[in-house]
């Protein structure tokens, strides 16, 4: 069960409170102009980060205000919480790795490849 501290409110109950999932999508400028494949991909598609991933959450039970967290998506630990509209705290250990979007290796990481004995190209 997670501990929430509501900026309003103070720590209450997880159960007090309704994810609202990825924080810092923009609602893009001009929808008219987009592709149906790029309005697609604001309404439904979303970073699957494994790790530090900020998110938006609600206060359903309490001030109902809205405000945005840092949350590490594996150990659950919650590494900031701040206001909607505020940029991304930047947190000590965080890499770019997970706001490029990519799968792989972060920026300037060694390419290491394992290849059987004696194989060749
Ligand atoms: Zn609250």
């Amino acid at each position: 069960m997670l501990l929430i501290s509501c900026p309003n409110c103070g720590p209450r109950d997880e159960t007090e409170f309704h994810y609202g999932g990825q924080a810092h999508v923009p609602y893009p400028e001009n929808p008219n102009d987009l592709t149906d494949r790029e309005w697609a991909e604001y309404l439904f598609y979303r970073e699957n980060t494994k790790g530090t991933f900020a998110e938006r959450w609600v206060h359903s039970t309490g001030c109902r205000q809205w405000f945005n967290m840092l949350r590490d998506t594996v150990s659950y630990d919650i590494h900031s919480i701040y206001a909607m509209g505020s940029p991304r705290p930047d947190i000590a250990g965080q890499s770019a790795q997970g706001q490029a979007g990519g799968p792989g290796l972060a920026p300037g990481a060694p390419t290491t490849t394992t290849s059987p004995e004696g194989a060749q190209k």
